[in-house]
Order: structure tokens, then sequence, then C-alpha cells
């Protein structure tokens, strides 16, 4: 079985729409793929209708969360999407990236380049906009050569010049919300320091005891000390781990099955999950 939980569509910052995604992720041997857009489940629909024959979708989204001042990802599988809270929490967050995208061009402009609202609002189309939008954008103009490397201090990275905050959840909420729609929560890619700070091992111990399942260890933006201290941190805490691609079809390098989660983690993580259940693709597994 290969197993990669967690990969983006146009519903977010992916590139591949929810029906290529799952085409792909079948082309590229996947037994179960999970669609884990950014603060969106509206990848969803399109995805099931599109689901081909042997592979089975787990839905789920990355929660933006926030701790202690340090931007951190939320995996999230198999809540309900209905459920109020956690929906509320999701849409006001999601909903935020739009006057906080219009304020980084602003701010763009500022420095100027000569990048408008329109541009960044074609790119994203009806996705959850977010900076890698932008950074297309500025690729498209030649500020930068790729989209990676807009994420610098000069340009979108954390705190850099054109840099605006979103709205971003607890993480003690997010665990809390997500539990109470049935779902199950990973910290995803918690040791990818080149994306900016990363939080102290004391706060995903504090996270461990306050409902965390687990946390994605095998990332390509985690070394192989990282991964080990992870792995490590895990079995202290009684945390699953997982392993994923963090998929963005062309926007980022990786490809779908880059790094995979082992059936038995994906196994509990479906026995823990009543908010929704894989969704086997016509006349598949
Ligand atoms: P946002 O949610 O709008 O703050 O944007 C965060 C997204 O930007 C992440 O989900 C990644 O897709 C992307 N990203 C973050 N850091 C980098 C980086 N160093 N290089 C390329 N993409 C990045
Ligand atoms: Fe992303
Ligand atoms: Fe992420
Ligand atoms: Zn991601």
């Amino acid at each position: 079985m290969r197993i990669d939980l967690h990969c983006h569509s146009t519903a977010s910052d992916g590139t591949d729409t929810p029906a290529e995604l799952v085409r792909n992720a079948a082309a590229a041997g996947l037994d179960v793929v999970a669609l884990t857009d950014h603060d969106t489940t509206r990848g969803y629909a399109e995805a099931i209708a599109a689901l081909p024959a042997g592979l089975t979708l787990v839905t789920g989204a990355e929660l933006s969360c926030r701790f202690d001042g340090i931007s951190m990802h939320m995996l999230a599988y198999l809540f309900d999407p209905e459920e109020p809270a956690l929906l509320a929490e999701r849409e006001l967050v999601r909903d935020d990236r739009v006057p906080r995208a219009r304020g980084m061009v602003a701010k763009l402009r500022e420095l100027g380049v000569p990048v408008t609202w329109e541009q960044v609002a074609r790119i994203a189309g009806d996705g959850s906009v977010g900076r890698p939008h932008v950074a297309t954008a500025l690729v498209e103009l030649g500020v930068v050569s790729s989209v990676s490397d807009a994420f610098t201090p000069d340009w979108l990275a954390d705190g850099g010049r054109a840099y605006v905050a979103k709205h971003e959840t607890d993480p003690f909420e997010a665990i809390r919300l997500v539990k109470g729609a049935g779902g199950v929560t990973v910290f995803a890619h918690p040791a990818a320091a080149k994306r900016g700070l990363t939080v102290p091992d004391s706060a995903i111990a504090e996270m461990a005891a306050a409902g965390l399942d687990g946390i994605e260890v095998d990332h390509m933006d985690h070394d192989a000390d990282a991964r080990a201290r992870l792995r490590g941190l895990a079995k202290e805490l009684g945390l699953l781990t997982t392993g994923s691609s963090d998929y963005h079809g062309s926007r980022k390098t990786c490809v779908l099955g880059e790094y995979t989660t082992d059936p038995e983690v994906y196994g509990e993580i479906t026995r823990r999950a009543f908010g929704a259940f894989p969704v086997p693709g016509a006349g598949g597994v």
C-alpha cells in the first residue's frame, strides 16, 4: 500500500485541480491520497467525483495555526466538514487571506513592484489565496526566478519586507475543534526550519497532552537528523508518525508519493476518526 497523506490542489495553492490530483495520484501508483488544502474543504466534491478505481481518498485540510508568535500548520483528517465550530474557524482564517494578500500587494507596490490584486486574484482563481499565488505573480513579473525564491526576507518570508500576517488559530484550539468534528490531527512538517521559526519540543509535548494524534516526520523539508529526532520525540510522547509529499503540482518540486505513510499508521488514523470515512474510488479498495 502506498499512502500519501498531504497534497494540495487548486482549492488552495496547488496547481492540479482536485480531479487532476486524484488522477495523477492513481497514475503515480498511490493506493491512498489525502486532499489537504489550506483552510478549505472546497476541493472534496470534485475529487470524489473524479476518483479513479483503486484509489482511496482521505478528506482533510491543513489548518493555519500560530503558537507563541510562530506560524505552524496542523493537518486535520476525516473531520465532519459541516461541523459548525470548526467550519466557522476555517472560514475565518480562509476569508482573512484575501485582505492579507491585498496587503502584501500594497507592500510590494510600495517597494516598486508593479503587481496588482487582479493579477494575484487571477492566479489564485477560486482557491484560498496564499503567498505562493503572490510568489507566482512575482515570477510572472520577472522579479524572482522561482516561487521559492520569493520566500526570502526581501519578499514574502515570515517577517519579510512584503509579508503580512493572517489570522491563524491557536493549535490547542485547532486540536479541540478537529476532535469535536470527529477528526484526527497531525502537526505538519514541525521541523521545517527553512520556512521560518519552528516550535519547541516542549510545545509538541503540550500538544500531545492536549490530544494531538501525530507528527509528520518524512517530509522534504526535514533532513535525516530532524527525522531521527522527531521519531524519538514521537516515541517518547506516544504520537503517530506520518510521511507525505506535500505535493503542490508544478508550484513545488516534490512529486506525488515522494514520501509515504506506514499502512499501520494509516489504519490507526482511520480507526480514530469518526467525522468522515475514507472514500473508495468506484470499484476500488
Ligand atoms: P501562506 O499560507 O499564504 O502563509 O503561505 C504558506 C505556503 O507557502 C506554504 O503552504 C507553502 O506552500 C509555501 N511556502 C512556505 N515557505 C516556502 C518556501 N521557503 N519555499 C516555497 N514555498 C514555501
Ligand atoms: Fe502550501
Ligand atoms: Fe504546510
Ligand atoms: Zn502543505
